[in-house]
């Protein structure tokens, strides 16, 4: 098998390079065919004298995916499904909207957080993405030249693979890379303490999205098992110290699930847990969950918990729902082709 391509820094292209006798200005070159130009075969590097092009074709391949499926909305939204190696798949959501065009990607087949809300940690946990399998899903986009910007909020918890997803980060901002700014980056963790300690030395401009979806303890760790590990006290510690090491402010991910975490004094105790905290509260009607019994808050409920979270100097908004016809259907399209496999 060969092997690919997509994924290599240039350090390490510079490496591939130089072992097949080719001239070390040819990484960069590869560079910008992968990640720039974002072509589908080493035939289509057309300044690679033939030769070289032979030479790499031996031993490596682009290694890039098409989506295998697709499932549209009527607001435009783009579910893709990509495989990645045998018989396992994973979803990116293509999301435009007036201003930007944001793909949200996966960054594990499955999960092992298992949070009671979430359709992912249902499927159990496969195994990790490489940094070039992530990438792929914008390589292989079909509208990736519209697009600016990348969540990873996808299936997988991204700090939990850690290693792939950080030269991932760097291969999507680097020059030689995709040259995306980290300012139109996010990364959404369901609250790894450790390694948000570890990020926050990595110094990335990204925007980190924290799920905190509760604002204690009781309430956390019976919809987040995580919690049970890393308590919310020590969570909010480690955003302290991110916001205050980078300089970026904190978004946190709150979805209000009627009856459970929704009530005025959950957000008021919301409220003094973040208080002086460079931070933004991002409010998301949940996904209902049959098996869970949960259900979306009503409008009354998140403009209430808004107005106590701003009077104590917290901005908060909540989150339009995109793609609603399609999210109810979240996994569907991965069961579809695991059937058919
Ligand atoms: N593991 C990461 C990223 C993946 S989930 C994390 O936990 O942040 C992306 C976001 O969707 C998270 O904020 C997650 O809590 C949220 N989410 C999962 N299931 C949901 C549901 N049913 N309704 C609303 N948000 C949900």
């Amino acid at each position: 098998m060969k092997q690919p391509l997509l994924g290599l820094t240039l350090t390490e292209l510079q490496a591939v390079v130089k072992n097949l006798g080719m001239p070390g200005f040819a990484a960069k070159q590869i560079a910008s065919w992968l990640y720039g130009k974002k072509v589908a075969s080493i035939d289509e590097m057309t300044n690679l004298s033939l030769k070289h092009r032979e030479l790499l074709k031996d031993i490596y391949e682009v290694g890039g995916e098409a989506p295998v499926d697709a499932m549209r909305s009527v607001d435009g939204t783009v579910k893709y499904l990509y495989r990645v190696g045998e018989g396992h798949y994973v979803e990116a959501v293509y999301i435009p909207e007036e201003d930007r065009a944001t793909l949200c990607v996966s960054s594990q087949v499955g999960c092992k957080m298992n949070c009671k809300f979430c359709m992912t940690g249902k499927q159990g946990f496969t195994g990790n993405l490489t940094a070039g399998q992530i990438i792929n899903q914008i390589n292989s986009l079909p509208e990736r030249d519209k697009l600016t910007n990348v969540v990873m909020m996808g299936m997988g918890e991204p700090l939990d693979n850690y290693n792939q997803v950080i030269r991932f980060l760097r291969l999507v901002s680097s020059q030689e890379g995709m040259n995306l700014g980290m300012r139109h980056i996010s990364l959404s963790t369901c609250g790894l303490v450790d390694r948000i300690y570890d990020l926050a030395e990595e110094n990335l401009q990204l925007t980190l999205s924290v799920s905190l979806h509760a604002p204690n303890n009781a309430i956390r760790s019976r919809t987040m098992p995580v919690n049970q590990k890393y308590p919310i006290e020590e969570l909010l510690k480690a955003c302290r110290y991110y916001a205050g090491r980078t300089g970026r402010r904190i978004s946190f991910e709150y979805a209000m699930i009627d009856g459970v975490n929704d009530s005025d004094g959950c957000a008021k105790e919301l409220a003094a847990r973040l208080k002086g905290m460079l931070c933004h509260v991002n409010l998301i009607p949940v996904n209902p969950v049959r098996e869970a019994g949960y259900q979306k808050s009503g409008r009354e409920r998140q403009q209430a918990f808004i107005r106590i979270l701003e009077r104590a100097g917290i901005t908060a908004t909540v989150r339009r729902t995109l793609g609603a016809d399609i999210n109810a259907s979240c996994g569907q399209l991965r069961r579809k082709h695991l059937k058919e496999g």
